[in-house]
């Protein structure tokens, strides 16, 4: 989901109106002091990680200190509201911007706020929150009564308690973003993240290789079974009865006529070939590996992950073979994609995590 800048319609946010920002911003500097002094504001309130400096930082960037000095030179108030749980380094950070700091119960309690709030003498009306989290900094202004401006969180980790927030907050904005009036720069949004992360890219190119096995394994199985015939019988009939003829006491456990009987052959056929195809496209596409040292383990551990995950198919696939009776093609369609989807679920983490897990640098 891109970041989107604008105002908000707030009268059409309806139940999510507590998450509802007034404005949003890509960075600080983005917000013009003149439209803040316009609309009534006296007093700026921010947050600092991801704010106004990066998460665990201490350097401020010339933008940010421009911009607090051309605030303070108008005759704004500032204060700061942070969660931090690093007093000292808050206090640092507070001593170098020259902006005091509140203590309280953390932001979205509106304790912070409303101590900045008496302290200075300013409404709330009169006040505005900048923050980049939606479930802190912004939930709490409107709980205080205070208009909230949504920063886009600047680079970098943050701390593993905002990650869980961040995804309640993509949820809620996009339902939110249906009340965003764009900005007319609105064409500047930046690309969305998501795609410039190696692992979600890698993921996507696991999902590609998985869809041309997937076809590989489907199209060899619907063959071996449906298509192929031995004079006017289907192959998959001859070779059943083959098999019930020669192995009794093997085939009658799983299955009661010829096809059923070699149904687990050609699953294990489309499955063998499909495998070998995802293996050598996921080492050299998704997995990049280049390096030719460890390249026996590294295939031992492939195999022992991919044969596992090939017992896995066959099982659930002749499992789910005749899943609906009388209509055998679609009934094969339906259980070779459950098998493989839970075989590719299996392959994905064994490939990623232990087999080619000391050369993966996502
Ligand atoms: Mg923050």
């Amino acid at each position: 989901m891109s970041f989107l800048v604008g105002d908000f319609d707030r009268s059409r946010a309806g139940a999510l109106r507590k998450f509802c920002p007034w404005k949003s911003a890509r960075v600080l500097q983005d917000v013009s002091l003149d439209m803040l002094w316009e609309a009534g504001k006296r007093l700026i309130l921010l947050d600092v990680d991801h704010t106004i400096v990066k998460w665990h930082e201490e350097e401020f960037s010339a933008e940010v200190l421009a911009w607090v000095a051309a605030a303070k030179a108008r005759g704004f108030q500032l204060r700061i509201l942070s969660n931090t749980r690093h007093p000292q380094r808050l206090a640092r950070l507070s001593a170098q911007i020259g902006i005091p700091t509140k203590n309280g119960k953390f932001k979205p309690s509106p304790e912070m706020y409303k101590e900045a709030l008496k302290e200075t003498g300013i409404g709330a009306e009169q006040a505005v929150m900048i923050g980049d989290q939606i479930m802190t900094d912004i939930l709490g202004a409107n709980r205080t009564g205070i208009d909230g401006i949504w920063l886009q969180k600047m680079d970098g980790p943050e701390f593993a308690g905002t990650k869980i927030n961040r995804v309640i907050e993509r949820i809620i904005m996009s339902v939110l973003y249906r009340t965003l009036v764009p900005s007319s720069d609105e064409a500047t949004v930046a690309p969305s993240r998501l795609l410039d992360r190696p692992i979600v890219r890698q993921f996507a190119k696991f999902l590609a290789v998985g869809a041309l096995s997937f076809l590989i394994d489907t199209s060899i199985r619907l063959l071996l079974m449906r298509k192929l015939h031995i004079g006017s019988e289907l192959a998959s009939t001859v070779w059943g009865q083959g098999l019930m003829d020669r192995f009794p006491n093997l085939v009658n456990w799983y299955a009661s006529e010829p096809s059923r009987a070699f149904a687990p052959v050609a699953f294990f056929c489309g499955s063998f070939i499909a495998t070998f195809n995802s293996f050598l496209l996921n080492r050299y596409l998704t997995f990049k590996i280049k390096e030719k040292t460890d390249a026996g383990k590294q295939l031992l551990r492939v195999l022992l992950v991919s044969y596992t995950g090939l017992a896995i198919n066959v099982v659930i696939s002749s499992l789910f073979f005749g899943i609906i009776p009388g209509h055998k093609t679609i009934s094969l369609v339906l259980a070779s994609v459950i098998g493989a989807g839970v075989a590719a679920f299996w392959n994905f983490a064994g490939q990623k995590y232990f087999a080619f897990r000391v050369h993966e640098r996502p």
